[in-house]
């Protein structure tokens, strides 16, 4: 079976920059989406269209077609207690805070008394991404997993 829209791909893959590994699916199950319906990247679904079951692609995206470009602007400087994580902040630690817009995920830049500085650009904002993909399974969607528009099962949505 072919990689085409609306198929549950499982894909073992191997993330890294250009100085080194990030994340590697290899000592957990595979990961499983439904293709077509904006789960993962544009980019990476674009290269997996057509493949099947078996096969191993290389694939390396420039930050504008992975997490976009890191935008300098992304700071700010919010009260500690908005946060959602809780613990010893220090610089570089991955944090969740509590914005109009919901909760989102960010970096500690500096740590004050009573203020935190946070820089919101995604993680991997501004990396040019290699990602080594193996395709480990691809099967029809069920109905299910159509209306959700997600995967369900091993390596899919729990719930
Ligand atoms: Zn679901």
């Amino acid at each position: 079976m072919q990689i085409s829209k609306n198929t549950v791909v499982s894909i073992h893959y191997r993330l890294s920059d250009e100085h080194g590994e990030i994340e590697n699916s290899h000592n957990a199950s595979p990961m499983a989406y439904l293709h077509g319906q904006n789960n993962i990247l544009p980019s990476l679904e674009k290269a997996l269209e057509g493949k099947t079951k078996g096969e191993q692609l290389s694939i390396t995206l420039a930050p504008e077609d992975a997490y976009g470009l890191r935008n300098p602007q992304s700071q700010q400087r919010v009260p500690i207690k908005h946060l959602v994580t809780k613990g010893k902040l220090t610089p570089g630690k991955a944090v969740k805070v509590n914005t109009q817009q919901g909760v989102i995920n960010a970096t500690v830049v500096k740590v004050g008394k009573f203020n935190v500085d946070l820089d919101t650009n995604h993680p991997l904002a501004g990396k040019q991404l290699t990602f080594n993909i193996e395709i480990v399974d691809v099967r029809g969607a069920s109905e299910e997993e159509l209306s959700h528009g997600h995967a369900h099962g091993v390596g899919g949505h729990a719930h």
